[in-house]
């Protein structure tokens, strides 16, 4: 099976074919993201109008390029995915009608993909691993623990009840005077710092649940900055560098701790092969991801990091998705609806019919 993804529900324009014979491992023909980091950067964050006016401009070459790159005609293809939602609906409409022309156009089944399943599938792609497994979702938008039961069933054991971590870490790095997205920069700032010097807080950690916050980190960071600056008037990189170890410390210490939690949950169920996997930009984090092995090797589970190409948005993972609902006989028709709220525990109207 050969799968078009189509991806605009953010900031990224991307297209990708993924290809899929049952058996072997599936394989990306191609993958094209063009980002719109530079539309926004002087606006501090995703202007949603610019955003769908780039993407409706952006998404018929992109589909053309991963054609090309992939060396595949749209007759050869077996179906085309797209996001649907959630997300900004102009870009999402923007993505559901380019995808509807194409299938309409060739006569291809259309399939509309909720974008947190496509990242929440993606260790399927580069991984032959077996449901249920568990699944965190950090990046610059979401932080939650599912499990993933099958394609289309989530369940949502808990996630951050206000921010995001990569929400905190771009607002650290403005903070600190470091760049966008922060947080490579406040990872590189971190490998220099002294984690013990400044002790943020780690919330709801007295609360049994998977529950996560992570705006108060943002506010204690504030007013240490503050602190510094009212004494010296100014932060040395010394002060950068320990302010941005002491926020991923307590970040890190969070999921950690939270993931512990979100384990014992899963391994109740007593999956065949258990297996953890993360998806989202915050992944790529290697004190998260250090924190987050060492948890599974406690307790013998496996652990799943896809490539970060693979982790921030991709047409790849939308293409992947897709493919495995084609592979269900979940598929759309030209009335598909762009969805910019769809929580993952409602996956499609197939889902709620079976009473889960
Ligand atoms: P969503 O997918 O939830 O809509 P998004 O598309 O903005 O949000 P991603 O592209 O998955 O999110 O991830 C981007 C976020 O990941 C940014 O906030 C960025 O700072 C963060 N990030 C990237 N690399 C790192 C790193 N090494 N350490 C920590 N955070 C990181
Ligand atoms: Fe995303």
């Amino acid at each position: 099976l050969t799968v078009l993804g189509i991806e605009s529900s953010c900031d990224d324009t991307a297209a990708a074919v993924v290809r899929h014979t049952p058996g072997s491992t599936p394989e990306i023909l191609s993958q094209v993201v063009v980002s719109q980091d530079e539309l926004h950067k002087n606006f501090g964050g995703v202007v949603p109008e610019i955003a769908a006016r780039a993407h409706t401009e952006k998404l018929d070459f992109c589909v053309e390029d991963a054609l090309t790159e992939a060396a595949i005609n749209l007759p050869d293809l077996d179906a085309i995915a797209v996001t649907s939602g959630p997300g900004l609906i102009g870009g999402v409409l923007s993505g559901v009608m380019c995808a509807k022309g194409l299938s309409a156009a060739a006569n291809k089944p259309l399939i509309g993909v909720n974008h947190l399943a496509g990242h929440a599938l993606t260790p399927r792609l580069t991984n032959q691993i077996e449901f249920p497994y568990l699944m965190l979702l950090v990046s610059g938008g979401h932080c939650q623990f599912l499990i993933v039961h099958d394609v289309d069933r989530f369940q949502r054991l808990g996630g951050t009840i206000d921010d995001a971590p990569g929400e905190a870490f771009d607002k650290t790095a403005r903070l600190l005077g470091l760049g966008q997205p922060g947080g490579p920069h406040v990872e590189a700032a971190a490998l220099k710092g002294d984690p013990a010097r400044f002790r943020f807080p780690r919330p709801l950690l007295d609360r049994p649940d998977c529950d996560m916050s992570f705006s108060g980190l943002k506010t204690a960071l504030l007013r240490a900055r503050e602190a510094i600056l009212a004494k010296k008037g100014g932060l040395t990189r010394k002060d950068q560098a320990d302010l941005a170890a002491g926020f991923q410390q307590a970040v890190t210490a969070v999921l950690l701790e939270k993931s512990r939690r979100a384990l014992k949950i899963y391994l109740e169920l007593n999956p065949v092969k258990p297996v953890f996997a993360v998806a989202g930009g915050v992944s790529a984090n290697q004190d998260i991801r250090a924190a987050l092995e060492t948890v599974c090797a406690e307790s013998g589970v496996g652990f799943i990091a896809p490539p970060l190409s693979l982790c921030t948005d991709n047409g790849a993972m939308i293409a992947w998705a897709g493919l495995e609902r084609f592979q269900r006989g979940l598929i759309d028709d030209l009335s598909l609806s762009a969805r910019p709220r769809w929580p993952l525990d409602q996956t499609s109207p197939a889902m709620l019919g079976s009473g889960k």
